[in-house]
């Protein structure tokens, strides 16, 4: 009957749900694991400025899991928002960072790369978030000025007077921020008044169809125009190709980043290739203005 077929699908959704729920518990065991024993793995995205000299690059972590290989970022950082675990995690990210800029910034070569790392809004509200971003840097040696955070719109509006409070705290001790895909979240436009930012990145979405799409054309040039008017600098996130690049100069975005330029690669690969002079540096010779 139509009842008792009822109440089989009742009892197959339950079953399904039994299913995801393990599944969940156990990834999110695994990951907890995986960040005591250093299974992330950091990935670099290069970027560079319109004279395309690459001035440095973006953190991108990875999950090196035991059986299932290597996660991208998708398949495990919402788990990590949900749990807390993006905490531990965004600890690991931002300290191994700051080993590198350690490194970087005792090599002739490397010492003008900058490194961006995307933060979580659950960390910045930490009530001890300054104070854990001071002692990394204390700790490792890392030079602040060549650490820029990335935040996102999403979660800011929730305590806006938090963010800002700390936000310039750590800017006073010479940490940049980024505004991460711009365009995407609410109320964009009085952010970037609000809050102390050296740089807003357009958002992938928009730098796709600049080439052909009037809309994304329209957009990317309001945001650039506001960005410049608000002494702001640009980045463009997702840029696959030449004609996207030409239109982005054109405009006069400050910097790139995408698939053009290359891929997000694991971190002693991108240092290979900037020692191999696989791409232009930033040097202080050839820097058009102070990044
Ligand atoms: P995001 O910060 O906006 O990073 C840019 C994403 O766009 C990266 O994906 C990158 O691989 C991808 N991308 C770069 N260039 C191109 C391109 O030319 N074409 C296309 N189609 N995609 C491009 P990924 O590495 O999968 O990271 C996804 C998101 O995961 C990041 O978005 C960021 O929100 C988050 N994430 C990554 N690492 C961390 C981290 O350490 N902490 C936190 N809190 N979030 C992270
Ligand atoms: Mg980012
Ligand atoms: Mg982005
Ligand atoms: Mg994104």
């Amino acid at each position: 009957s139509a009842k008792s077929s009822g109440r089989n699908a009742v009892s197959f959704f339950d079953l399904t749900m039994q299913t995801n729920l393990t599944e969940r518990t156990n990834l999110e065991a695994a990951l907890r694991q995986g960040i005591a024993q250093d299974q992330l793995k950091l990935y670099i995205q290069p970027q560079m400025k319109q004279d395309c000299t690459v001035y440095g690059g973006e953190v991108l972590v990875r999950w090196q899991h035991p059986t299932l290989g290597l996660l991208s970022p998708d398949k495990f950082i919402p788990l990590a928002e949900e749990t807390d675990l993006i905490i531990p995690m965004g600890n690991w990210v931002l300290t191994a960072a700051c080993k590198l800029l350690k490194q970087f910034s005792q090599d002739e070569h490397l010492k003008h790369f900058s490194l961006s790392v995307n933060v979580s809004v659950k960390q910045l509200h930490l009530a001890d978030f300054v104070e854990q971003v001071q002692s990394t840097l204390l700790e490792t040696g890392a030079p602040a000025s060549q650490l820029m955070l990335e935040i996102t719109e999403s979660g800011l509006i929730d305590n806006m007077a938090d963010s800002i409070r700390k936000m310039e705290r750590l800017t006073k001790l010479g940490v940049r921020f980024s505004l991460d895909d711009f365009g995407t979240g609410y109320s964009s436009l009085s952010y970037l008044k609000k809050l102390p930012l050296t740089q807003v990145k357009i958002d992938q979405s928009f730098v796709r169809g600049i080439h052909f799409d009037a809309n994304d054309a329209a957009i990317v040039r309001s945001i650039i125009a506001l960005a410049s008017a608000m002494h702001l600098q640009v980045t463009a996130e997702g840029v696959e190709n030449r004609e996207q690049l030409e239109y982005l100069q054109a405009l006069g975005c400050d910097s790139y980043q995408g698939y053009l330029l290359g891929r997000p690669a694991p971190w002693q690969s991108v240092i290979q290739q900037l020692r191999d002079c696989h791409f232009k540096l930033l040097t202080a010779e050839n820097n058009p203005s102070t990044v």
